[in-house]
């Protein structure tokens, strides 16, 4: 893959058009190629692809100019590296054109998929943030050193009355200064049983959209508000609708990964944990099991309902491979293998252990056992190791890393807490429905 300056111009053009008010109002493409020195003729032929994707609206007149198409967290630099480059796929190292039949391809293919992944997450909002706070820094010269920032946060949650919620997949600074650390539900459930009027989310939005689910009444804020997660963001509730008109008769499981609007749609939510017993729990003999696919393959195994799965799948999870995992256990021949359920079948099928990540770190604080192979987002094994400092942990070796998760740092706790962003905000009557199917799956458990 190479990147042109065609994709460089494109996204410093939008973000310019951004800042300058574009979301609304039109912003003249000269005033654009003056502030980012280059040529109007060639941001012109880039803008020409921009909207015929929709990316940016063009509007004639005195006036007129280009504004942004969509709102900015929904444009991806994926698609604009699609549309301004020509070619996205991997390409002949120097000097060989075998690519074909080189047997590094498949590799480089995996790399490919793996970037597109990276930059099909990545919105304008998203660097738009970043730039925002990096600009903050250079204007008040404030650089915040790792203990000056963990000190300032411990002074707004104070002042505001706050509680950081950290789940187990973030960073580990994130981990150290959280004032609980866990899985999404428990933290959830959690934060409704706590005195604090403010909560301050550190995970992906689904989770922290469950949180203010359950305690309504409360502030709930996520420090990056494009943290989402892809596998909850490939079950619409247009297609959940579809489901439901092709199997009338059958209940609908969903695994709290998904966004409040489509547990709104559900009868019953579950987690990774408690999945089995909660499609056990319904008189229906059909399931429909969404959003994961692998989950849902898992649950099957154990029960005689039918369970009709959607076809989501969380990538981090999908990303571990079995002959990786065998590599592992041959390296490390003492150890036992935990898995998460959202692995593949044939990698739940050679592990001793599947396990949410509290059975996890359960399982490894209260077994003799010294070794583990663990087929999870890497955060966990942070948590792991500081946990239990006399065992030893072991990642596949393709780390499993969800960039999603690793996208709140320090400093977007810190200006989260300060400026009381983002705050989660679902329609009441969502809320409500969205609630019930929570509370049923609490009720069982
Ligand atoms: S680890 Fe997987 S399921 Fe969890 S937030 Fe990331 S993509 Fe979603």
């Amino acid at each position: 893959m190479r990147l042109s300056t065609r994709s460089r111009y494109s996204i410093r053009a939008l973000l310019d058009i951004l800042a300058n008010g574009g979301v609304r109002k039109p912003v003249s493409l000269r005033k654009v190629a003056e502030r980012q020195n280059v040529s109007e003729k060639y941001l012109e032929q880039l803008f020409i692809l921009l909207k015929k994707a929709g990316i940016v609206k063009a509007e004639r007149g005195v006036k007129g100019g280009y504004t942004l198409g969509k709102e900015p967290e929904k444009i991806y630099v994926g698609d604009i590296l699609r549309l301004t480059e020509l070619d996205v796929t991997p390409v002949p190292c120097i000097g060989c054109n075998r690519i074909e039949r080189c047997i590094c391809k498949v590799y480089w293919d995996d790399l490919g998929e793996i970037i597109m992944g990276f930059v099909d997450s990545v919105s304008l909002e998203d660097i738009n943030q970043r730039s925002i706070t990096m600009g903050e820094k250079r204007r008040t010269g404030r650089d915040f050193s790792t203990v000056e920032l963990k000190n300032e946060i411990n002074r707004l949650k104070s002042e505001r009355d706050a509680v950081l919620l950290v789940h187990n997949y973030q960073r580990p600074e994130i981990q150290e200064i959280a004032d609980y650390l866990g899985d999404s539900l428990d933290l959830s459930r959690i934060a409704s049983r706590l005195p604090q009027k403010i909560i301050v989310f550190c995970g992906v939005k689904f989770m922290a959209e469950s949180a203010k689910v359950l305690s309504p009444e409360k502030t709930v804020l996520i420090p990056r508000f494009d943290a989402g997660c892809p596998m909850a963001d490939m079950i619409t509730t247009d297609e959940l609708r579809e489901m439901k008109k092709e199997y009338p008769n059958a209940k609908v499981v969903c695994y709290v990964n998904t966004s409040a609007e489509v547990k709104a749609n559900c009868d019953i939510c579950c987690t990774s944990a408690n999945a089995v017993n909660v499609v056990e729990s319904l008189k229906a003999k059909k399931i429909l099991f969404i959003p994961d696919k692998n989950l849902a393959d898992y649950v099957d195994r154990q029960t005689k309902k039918e369970v009709i799965p959607f076809h989501g799948y969380c990538y981090v999870h999908e990303f571990i491979e079995k002959w990786d995992i065998e590599e592992q256990k041959r390296l490390h021949p003492d150890a036992r293998v935990m898995v998460h359920p959202e692995t593949k079948p044939q990698v739940v099928k050679i592990a001793d252990y599947v396990l949410g990540t509290n059975g996890m770190v359960n399982l490894a604080k209260k077994s003799k056992i010294k070794e583990f192979i663990v087929g999870t987002e890497e955060g966990l094994v942070a948590r792991l190791k500081r946990e239990n400092p006399q065992k030893k942990f072991y990642l596949p070796s393709r780390k499993p890393i969800c960039s999603n998760m690793k996208r709140t740092h320090l400093e977007d706790v810190y200006y989260s807490l300060r400026d009381m962003k983002y705050r989660i905000e679902i329609d009441q009557k969502i809320i409500k429905k969205a609630q019930k199917a929570l509370k049923k799956m609490i009720a069982i458990k």
